[in-house]
């Protein structure tokens, strides 16, 4: 493969919203086939409807798309800046004859749609200026510009993933270009975009397979080289309805804040709809080795947060403790009001890692689970731990202590000496350990003990203990 002949792909979403998974699954799967390929993937913004993009949303796309570690090269393309260019393609179109104006008014085409209504025939445009001359219209009259769209025969679509699909021309009326105040329509932004960004490859939602019929209308009359198509089938919910605002979780953001990893998401999204025979986990660096378009599945996915967990289980636990602690600390900062770790805590959380990791599925939880790490001091006991803590169980905490104090602070040590310690009194181990979880924790569950007491280092663990000792 020559350096021309390599794939340029492009993620193209419109700025009226969050970056949703669907969305995402769409930005992933172009990256992947740009990343495989060693090939190029653009970022597009679709900004031409005014009144529905706003910046805000656009701030919301590149910061999913950062957070997802879906890296766009070159520069990001605004669409509403280049409308002169869009401009520029249906002038030529009209000069060469393939687009025409067209003077009907708002009331000539409600009259005309009314007609077909009556008629029960299907609402279209009814090329009533393709062939008459401008002059007929009276002067300095309205118009906008409509393609001269071939009225019989076929188009064809060759998608990889629908396989070829037909639409009779006699369906597809000719489409408006450009509208009576000079904007550029939505369709032809898109091709004139796709030819000028180089794009070789349009891999998006099956909403727009119909749109691809008219965009190869905009691309014929250009004499443009014609894409490869990929139309990937929506995703459905984990009732197998289609995916709606009922079944929440839709912007990607939403998963990071419940704790879910960009590393997980990646392999989560590509299973939505791709497949490498039996596998589930599929790290991103596999993924960039085995993806291909042909493996994109036909039929709808099914979100499963079940599948999701468990992926993201794995992650966590094969991360870098320090990278983990990052994500946390990420966690902590977006919290109304925002928490900070210490350093201390930093190293804490840590060396604490791999402990915790063995527990949780989120991040969130994850976060939860180590809260007694993050700042020193007492403990403020739950209902729980505070019953576990009676007076035998605090004066046990207290002369466990006094016995450790002076010894090498590491938790096999810890934990022997309370072996012996729970064996001198006639206590089982759990009968010692439960009581100083409480105190160091403030709940009745956590991590190894002994493993969190060397966490926590010597003087804070006596200082939780002895702010807890008298009952
Ligand atoms: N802007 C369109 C959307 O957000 C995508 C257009 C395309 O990929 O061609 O649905």
């Amino acid at each position: 493969m020559t350096e021309k002949q390599k794939p340029v792909l492009r993620f193209a979403p419109s700025p009226t919203g969050m970056l949703h998974i669907g969305g995402a699954r769409t930005a992933l799967f172009n990256w992947l086939y740009a990343r495989h390929t060693e090939g190029t993937f653009r970022l597009r913004i679709e900004d031409t409807d005014r009144e529905r993009s706003t910046p805000e949303a656009v701030a919301a796309i590149i910061n999913g798309m950062m957070w997802l570690g879906l890296n766009w090269d070159d520069e990001i393309v605004y669409q509403f800046t280049r409308a002169s260019r869009h401009r520029e393609i249906a002038e030529q179109l009209l000069a060469q004859g393939k687009a025409y104006r067209c003077f009907a008014t708002p009331a000539d085409l409600e009259e005309l749609r009314a007609t077909q209504r009556a008629a029960g025939k299907p609402i279209r445009y009814d090329g009533r200026w393709r062939d008459r001359d401008p002059s007929e219209a009276p002067p300095g009259a309205p118009f906008v510009v409509r393609i001269k769209a071939p009225q019989t025969g076929d188009t064809i679509v060759h998608d990889v993933v629908q396989g070829d699909i037909r639409f009779a021309n006699n369906q597809l009326d000719d489409m408006v270009l450009l509208r009576s105040d000079g904007t550029p329509t939505y369709m032809l932004a898109v091709v004139v975009d796709d030819f000028d960004m180089g794009i070789t490859h349009i891999i998006r939602g099956d909403d727009h397979l119909n749109n691809a019929a008219r965009q190869l209308q905009i691309i014929r009359a250009m004499g443009w080289p014609v894409p490869t198509y990929g139309h990937l089938p929506l995703i459905h919910g984990p009732d197998g309805a289609k995916l709606s605002k009922r079944h929440g979780a839709l912007a990607v953001e939403a998963y990071r804040d419940m704790g879910y990893l960009p590393e997980t998401m990646r392999n989560y999204l590509l299973r939505l709809g791709w497949s490498h025979g039996n596998d589930e986990i599929i790290p991103t660096e596999q993924a960039v080795a085995w993806f291909n378009l042909e493996s994109i599945g036909k039929s709808p996915a099914r979100l499963d947060f079940k599948k999701l967990d468990n992926l993201n289980a794995h992650y966590l636990r094969g991360m870098d403790p320090a990278a983990l602690a990052q994500e946390i600390e990420a966690l902590l900062v977006r919290e109304t009001p925002p928490r900070r770790l210490s350093e201390v805590a930093k190293q804490r959380l840590i060396a604490a890692m791999p402990n915790l990791t063995e527990r949780a599925k989120t991040v969130v939880e994850l976060a939860a689970s180590a809260d007694f790490l993050f700042t020193d001091g007492p403990r403020a006991l739950d209902e729980p731990a505070a019953k576990i803590l009676t007076a035998d169980a605090r004066r046990y905490n207290a002369e466990y202590l006094s016995q450790v104090t002076d010894m090498p602070w590491s938790a096999t040590a810890l934990e022997e000496k309370a072996r012996h310690f729970a064996e001198a009194k006639g206590l089982k181990l759990g009968q010692v350990a439960q009581p100083l979880r409480a105190a160091l924790t403030g709940r009745t569950t956590s991590p190894p003990i002994f493993a969190m007491m060397e966490v926590l280092g010597r003087e804070e663990t006596a200082l939780r203990i002895r702010a807890l000792s008298q009952p």
